[in-house]
């Protein structure tokens, strides 16, 4: 039987199409005629003002952090349960990470969590909407009106909170379109944000610190190559042209398991009141005690692909000898708590629903024997 992926992109006639005109056709009158389209399209549908194509998630929040001149001495919070994408580029920019506990329910941070690791050193914050879930940003945000905000989106594009898109709730949003996630272009990313000046500085920024159309070639600053081709973008915008199907069929595919899973001991994604989750990652968590890593070996066996929950990053080789890294493994209890009892099931967009059924089925058994 074949094997049951974890996850992976929808693309259809239509995206070939776009990719297939780009190749062909977008080059000179037409170079980054996509990536113009794109950027335009998704800043309109994110709900706002620019929107600045990036090669990853990981360079957007590169650019975000040295766009607002963060650096050596600053401190940055970021949630101690991600991917390490979310906090790599504090180091890159010389800043000192430091990790908040994950809300119990939400498993994202919330403003208890940021609140109490805030200091005089604190510049910025990094919330993620873990698993498509969307983290209270703008509650976040309110704590002190000194806090650059970057809300990482890369798993929650679709997502909601209180009406709003995520992505949209703090002074950054950043997307990755990374092959695994709902929208892809293969590899890729994007900022967004509402502030003209911050945008500009992007621009700048991203393209080896010369403005936008700039015929000069005499560089004003040693900067950063981070522009998505025009292929890329082809794909991205015939994606996001089909971005509600895409978001609509996550939501399906969760409710798949919602229902199929309803007598079974585990705690699936919650939605808090207020919040609409694109589901990028279908999550249970086990109860406590149960061996998660025989589980997953099991579904292994069965020809299922699963993935264990973010690590904390404080346990991480390449994070746990740093001081903040010590002190994080005694505060954080919610994270080092929640990360060994979670896998993600497949969330695969090209899951039928009899996968999904072999998936449970399989589950039950790993968990009954
Ligand atoms: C996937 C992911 C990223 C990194 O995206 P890239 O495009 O691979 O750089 C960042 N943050 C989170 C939360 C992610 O899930």
């Amino acid at each position: 039987m074949k094997r049951i992926p974890i996850a992976g992109p929808w693309i259809t006639q239509h995206e070939i199409d776009y990719v297939q005109d780009a190749v062909a056709h977008g080059w000179y009158d037409k170079a980054g005629d996509y990536v113009d389209r794109f950027e335009k399209a998704f800043a309109a549908w994110v709900g706002v003002g620019h929107a600045v194509t990036t090669p990853s998630c990981t360079s957007a929040i590169h650019l975000a952090l040295a766009a607002a001149g963060i650096g050596p001495g600053d401190e940055v919070v970021v949630p101690e349960l991600t991917w390490i994408a979310s906090a790599a580029p504090i180091d890159y920019v010389g800043a000192t990470a430091v990790f908040a506990d994950a809300d119990a329910c939400t498993w994202c941070v919330n403003p208890e969590t940021v609140g109490v690791v805030l200091s005089e050193r604190t510049r910025a914050v990094i919330t993620v909407d873990l698993y498509g879930n969307v983290a209270p940003s703008r509650e976040i945000a309110a704590l002190r009106d000194d806090l650059f905000v970057i809300e990482d989106a890369a798993e929650a594009v679709g997502s909601t909170r209180d009406g709003a898109r995520a992505g949209s709730l703090g002074a950054v949003g950043v997307f990755s379109f990374h092959g695994s996630k709902t929208l892809t272009t293969g590899e890729g990313g994007m900022l967004v944000t509402d502030d003209p000046r911050l945008h500009e500085r992007c621009l700048f920024l991203r393209d080896h610190g010369r403005a936008p159309g700039d015929k000069s070639f005499f560089n004003q600053e040693v900067a950063f190559k981070y522009r998505m081709s025009n292929l890329q973008a082809a794909l991205g915008l015939a994606q996001l042209e089909r971005v509600d199907e895409l978001v609509a069929r996550k939501r399906e595919i969760f409710g798949w398991y919602r229902e199929l899973l309803v007598d079974v001991p585990v705690t699936l994604n919650q939605e808090e009141e207020g919040v609409a989750s694109s589901f990028w990652m279908v999550t249970a968590l086990l109860e406590a005690g149960v061996d998660r890593d025989r589980v997953m070996a099991r579904l292994g066996e069965s020809g299922i692909d699963t993935r264990p929950f973010f690590h904390p990053l404080s346990s991480l080789p390449a994070l746990q000898d740093r001081g903040e890294a010590v002190r994080a493994r005694v505060r954080n209890s919610f994270a080092y708590e929640l990360a060994p009892r979670g896998l993600n099931l497949p969330s695969a967009a090209s899951l039928t629903p009899e996968q999904v059924e072999r998936v449970c089925v399989a589950l039950r058994e790993a968990l009954e024997s």
